[in-house]
């Protein structure tokens, strides 16, 4: 049995969400239809969008099905049309590439070496962007992850959203990674946009969500028929919808029980553990700061990383790694070279992400294949005190 160390990823679809598409898939209508197939269609699409509503405390009138967590982020990047768009330095490429498309002017904001935002470093380039931007232009964007994606570390949403009003610029927050990990209430973070993704919170690929702040006006990147509100035209996708409604319900389900965040930070620092006692060189990025309880970002210095990944692949154990492989290079992770941190760092980092089917044989499986797949004894102490100065 393959032992799936990879939610960062994607989760596995959870068994009740695969119901609610099943029976979903079987009604005929359109949302948009009058009929009763289509209002039983309808039904469906409201009941997830108040589910997700309720993950978030909002109404469910400030949620916008997308077909992705990318199409979200790519929204809320261009959809207030902004006069200058800040974001940081250990976005995701989903926020990345938009935030520099286009005329307005462009700013990357740093990070810390835990990759912690540098709230000082965006107060100065707010002002230098609006600046840039001229006293006619519309208001600026800033756009801030709430939980990175390679490394877990959570970033200071509250403070940034508060620098940002200051400066009368808008606020979006990708919550891709953060959303039914951590309990995120959209008004008192202050925050006038939030992204999530259906599939990482065990829901299916191809769905996501845009919340808004009421009254909010933007454009969308996609218009034609009416539906979400004359912001993503297209018929709905009702079965990826209504597994997204189930999957937000659970992970609601979860957050209020305080149980399964708990859980997964015990298996995480168990595996951590035991892997720093079989690889004492190990460097556990992030391990510093605040992160999300499932994340754990693991370099053996001096081992690429592409290597142990297929090693434990053959070993029947999935897991990522820090780099991103595109037109067939493997290139340095972004995040890790914004947090600073050296080559044989950056390209040895291991990501190994937990959830909800997660559980203490996949962490022995782990720990047994470990030595064989290269991580004995591998890394030393002086670089691992090197990478987290
Ligand atoms: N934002 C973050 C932080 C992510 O980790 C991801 C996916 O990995 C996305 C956005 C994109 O979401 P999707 O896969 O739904 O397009």
């Amino acid at each position: 049995m393959s032992r799936y160390l990879d939610y960062n990823a994607t989760a596995p679809l959870r068994d009740e969400v695969r119901d609610a598409m099943l029976q979903a898939m079987a009604l005929p209508g359109n949302p948009s239809s009058v009929h009763a197939d289509g209002r039983a269609a309808r039904a469906l699409v409201d009941e997830a969008r108040d589910s997700v509503a309720a993950l978030f405390g909002v109404a469910a009138s400030q949620v916008v099905f997308t077909g992705s967590g990318t199409e979200a982020n790519a929204l809320a990047l261009a959809g207030p049309r902004p006069g200058f768009r800040l974001v940081s330095a250990i976005e995701h490429p989903s926020v990345l590439r938009p935030a520099a498309e286009g005329e307005a002017p462009f700013g990357l904001c740093p990070v810390d070496g835990d990759g912690v935002l540098d709230l000082g470093a965006m107060e100065r380039l707010l002002h230098e962007l609006a600046g840039r931007a001229g006293s006619g232009a519309r208001p600026g964007l800033v756009s801030l992850m709430a939980a990175n994606n390679e490394t877990g570390v959570l970033q200071p949403v509250a403070e940034a959203a508060r620098l940002a009003g200051r400066a009368g610029a808008l606020f979006h927050c990708d919550a891709v990674q953060a959303a039914g990990r951590l309990a995120l209430d959209f008004e008192g973070l202050g925050i006038d946009m939030l992204s999530l993704s259906a599939h990482k919170l065990g829901g299916p690929k191809g769905v996501g969500a845009l919340i808004l702040r009421s009254g909010l006006d933007l454009a969308p990147l996609i218009s034609g028929g009416g539906q979400e509100r004359g912001l993503r035209a297209g018929t709905e996708n009702v079965a990826g919808i209504a597994g997204f409604g189930v999957a937000a319900r659970l992970a609601r389900e979860a957050l209020a029980g305080g149980r399964e965040m708990p859980r997964l930070a015990a298996l995480r620092d168990r595996m951590e553990a035991g892997l720093r006692a079989l690889t004492p060189g190990a460097v556990m990025i992030g391990a510093a700061a605040p992160r999300l309880a499932n994340t754990a970002c693991v370099a053996l210095p001096g081992r690429p990383a592409e290597t142990m990944v297929i090693a434990l692949d053959l070993a029947g154990i999935s897991v990522s790694s820090g780099s991103a492989c595109s037109s067939g290079k493997v290139a340095s992770s972004h995040v890790l070279e914004a947090m600073g941190l050296p080559p044989e760092v950056t390209g040895s980092a291991l990501r190994l992400s937990l959830g909800h089917e997660s559980c203490d044989a996949d962490i022995d499986a782990l720990l047994a294949a470990w030595p064989s797949a290269g991580g004995q004894g591998r890394g030393s102490r002086a670089s691992a005190m090197a990478a987290s100065g």
